[in-house]
């Protein structure tokens, strides 16, 4: 089933809240067990969908004994596609695949959207990926010949012609793959951005090219994310927009979480946790907790918790909740 199903079946019948996870594959050289030891933890949870990351290859520069320096590229964490293959046919489990710009051409796009369709996966992240400098305008051909979506609006416009049967190349008597679409959005606005209405601009731009709901980053301040969807909503967004959760799980992320996700903390989260640093991970399930019954009662009631493969930091969370 499609993520927009998801959210208006359980609307319909009540069956709410309506709580998602997003996992992260194994670092390259890992096991695979690990992930499906988490998604088995998860299957209990009973959720209506979980997202995998994907991750673009990154430039490596090594330093050799002789002082010259070597430059590699790698991709750290490969295999989303087989996870999301095996959490929806083992698991019996709808799987968002999430799919960048960054790294990957329209034509590897293209043959990832058929690969997933083929594994009978029908739900998509269309995002930009990270390390934005160089980016050249989206349709431009780099120097080995591959052309490229620059913002994650473009790789939406791409899926939307891939699901009327457009693919990169005319091919006769092509059959329209079916993907539901959802994007991210920011309520402490992306980095990049000059301002918050800028960002919300462009999140309608993403919106406007076919995409189905939106996710966010995470945030710990609940009124930053009201404010996020009322200016989403005046500025003529009405797709679901859903709520991204993290729990803060040590006085080191205190530090990590801002400068990797450009987001605030609040002081009434940062000072307990200062105070009592060993008891980081029951204050922040005790805060997410709070920010997940406020969304709640205030009437959103399908949260996304990114769980980074630690499911034991949200499974308290989701039973106190009553999922
Ligand atoms: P875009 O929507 O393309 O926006 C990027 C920036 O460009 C923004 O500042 C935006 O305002 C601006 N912009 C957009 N369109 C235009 C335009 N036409 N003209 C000028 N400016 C424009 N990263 C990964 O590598 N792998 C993942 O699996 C992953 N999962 C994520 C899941 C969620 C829910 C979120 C919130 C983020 C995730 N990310 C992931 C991180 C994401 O790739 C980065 O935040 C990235 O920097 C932006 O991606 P985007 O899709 O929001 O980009």
């Amino acid at each position: 089933m499609k993520v927009i199903e998801h959210i208006d079946k359980a609307s319909a019948s009540g069956q709410q809240p309506l709580i998602s996870y997003e996992i992260v594959p194994p670092p390259r050289g890992s096991s695979v067990k690990d992930v499906i030891d988490v998604v088995e933890v998860l299957a209990t949870m009973n959720p209506p969908w979980i997202d995998v990351t994907s991750h673009s290859s990154v430039t490596q520069y090594h330093e050799r004994g002789d002082g010259t320096i070597s430059k590699r590229t790698v991709r750290k964490r490969p295999g989303t596609l087989g996870i999301c293959g095996i959490i929806q046919n083992r698991f019996k489990i709808d799987t968002v695949s999430h799919i960048l710009c960054q790294g990957f051409s329209k034509e590897e796009t293209e043959d990832a959207l058929i690969e997933l369709s083929f594994l009978g996966i029908h739900n998509v992240l269309a995002l930009r990926g990270d390390t934005p400098s160089g980016l050249a305008a989206t349709g431009a051909v780099t120097a080995s010949g591959r052309v490229i979506n620059r913002f994650a609006s473009d790789l939406v416009t791409q899926i939307g012609e891939i699901r009327k049967g457009k693919f990169v190349e005319d091919i006769v008597d092509s059959k329209p793959l079916d993907f539901c679409v959802g994007v991210a959005g920011y309520p402490e606005k992306h980095f990049e951005a000059p301002s918050l209405r800028a960002d919300v601009a462009n999140l309608k731009r993403k919106v406007d090219a076919g995409a189905d709901y939106v996710i966010t980053q995470m945030f710990f301040d609940n009124q930053k994310f009201f404010a996020f969807e009322a200016a989403c909503r005046e500025a003529g967004i009405t797709v679901p927009i859903i709520p991204g959760l993290k729990v803060l799980r040590s006085a080191a992320q205190l530090r990590s979480l801002p400068k990797a996700f450009f987001i605030d903390l609040p002081d009434a989260l940062v000072e307990p946790v200062l105070k009592n640093p060993e008891h980081a991970v029951e204050i922040g399930q005790e805060w997410t907790l709070k920010q997940s019954v406020e969304l709640i009662d205030r009437g959103f009631k399908n949260l996304h918790y990114y769980i980074l493969n630690d499911v034991s930091s949200v499974k308290g969370i989701v039973k106190k909740l009553g999922v």
